[in-house]
């Protein structure tokens, strides 16, 4: 239902909970985050209010995170669990992703990926997308031909924004048939499923096209004054115009 990124020098958990609060108008069900810290992906996630999910921080806290992606879940595939809350992971824990809409052909996904070994821990239709971006990436993809290989794959609406434990400057997003604007910042960048999510931070955003998937890279490093980098492609990866 509500999704925000972010890459930048601030903290990736705090700056996604405070997108998610301003989200949290539209009504859902459960809320999760997952930030990108020490080489690693750490993630929580709750069924209920974002209090619940920021009680379940203060008994285990997450790092702050160079960048960090968050759900605000209305449920349509699997009941209003812990489990079922966005982010899903892959089995190794190197990829997350958050997703608002519907994947029409998730069971034979999901059937198609259980025959090769994967398990599959949640009820939702989402989850797929997780493994499938895995599985990309440990073919030689970067994230976001990765997100280009398995967007071609998905049947349904969708807005889809991930990170990848080896690339923790990095936050990619896609879209069909269902919003993502990406807000650009002074050394940080924001995704998010309404500018809402990230209007106090930046007033310069970019509505992604249909059919389009965004990388946005922060350079510079942890502390460096560097830029953001914002890539727009199709699905094939023809570049687009911004
Ligand atoms: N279909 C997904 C699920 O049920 C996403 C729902 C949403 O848009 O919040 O988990």
């Amino acid at each position: 239902c509500g999704i925000v990124g972010y890459v930048g020098s601030q903290s990736a958990l705090e700056v996604v909970l405070a997108g998610l609060r301003r989200l949290e108008y539209r009504g859902y069900d459960s809320a999760g985050v997952a930030v990108l810290a020490d080489g690693g992906i750490a993630a929580a996630k709750k069924s209920g209010k974002l209090v619940n999910l920021e009680k379940a921080l203060v008994d285990q806290p997450l790092p702050a995170g160079a960048a960090g992606i968050g759900h605000t879940r209305w449920a349509t595939h699997g009941g209003p669990t812990d489990a079922n809350a966005h982010p899903h992971l892959d089995n190794a824990g190197r990829v997350a992703v958050v997703h608002n809409g519907i994947i029409e052909n998730f069971a034979e996904l999901r059937a198609e990926l259980a025959a090769r070994g994967h398990v599959l821990g949640s009820e939702t239709d989402t989850e797929v997308v997780a493994h499938l971006l895995a599985e990309e990436c440990s073919g030689g993809a970067d994230l976001a031909a990765a997100m280009r290989l398995v967007c071609r794959r998905l049947n349904g609406a969708f807005t889809l924004v991930a990170v990848h434990a080896d690339a923790p400057d990095v936050v990619v997003g896609a879209r069909r048939d269902s919003p993502l604007v990406v807000g650009v910042g002074e050394g940080e960048a924001f995704l998010a499923s309404d500018v809402a999510a990230f209007i106090a931070h930046t007033r310069s955003a970019i509505e992604l096209g249909q059919d389009q998937v965004v990388e946005v890279r922060r350079d510079g490093g942890a502390g460096g004054a560097g830029g953001v980098g914002v890539v727009v492609t199709d699905f094939d990866g023809r570049p687009a115009d911004v």
